[in-house]
């Protein structure tokens, strides 16, 4: 699991799941699924390069179909299919600071999506929405609207 998947993460990094270790679940991700991570992997060392170098943080990669129901994930969650990566970077801002700069800066993504204050969730799946978005708890519901949020 210590496996290198490019110059600053790991397959463990990629994987970590705080929900996964309490509740006991497997997050172990399956051969071919590897080989996703390391192309994901690829993208953050861009993100990291654009956010100045500064260490990243990450706090969720990939999730087994399993880890993502005991997070309340999408069903449809690019996290699944190891294309997504939720992270902070304390070194270069707060979350709205680095999921507003990587809207305007990054070339090529998905999602990126600035997620209760707390984190940045950048999504590389093959739609290339360039959809970036805020997420909020209204009423213990997630609700998304369109911008980043000062
Ligand atoms: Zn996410």
């Amino acid at each position: 699991m210590n496996q290198r998947l490019s110059a600053h993460f790991t397959l463990a990094e990629m994987t970590a799941s705080a929900t996964a270790s309490r509740k006991g679940i497997d997050n172990t991700p399956p051969g071919p699924m590897v080989d996703q991570l390391i192309l994901t992997a690829d993208r953050m060392e861009h993100v990291r390069s654009l956010l100045g170098g500064h260490p990243i943080r990450i706090l969720s990669g990939y999730r087994s179909p399993a880890v993502n129901k005991a997070v309340g994930g999408s069903t449809n969650s690019a996290h699944m299919t190891g294309q997504a990566v939720d992270f902070v970077c304390p070194g270069f801002g707060s979350p709205a600071k680095v999921a507003a700069f990587l809207a305007r800066n990054l070339k090529v993504y998905d999602q990126v999506i600035e997620e209760f204050g707390d984190w940045v969730h950048v999504g590389f799946g093959p739609g290339r929405r360039m959809q970036a978005l805020t997420a909020r708890k209204v009423k213990g519901r997630t609700v998304y609207t369109a911008g980043i949020a000062p």
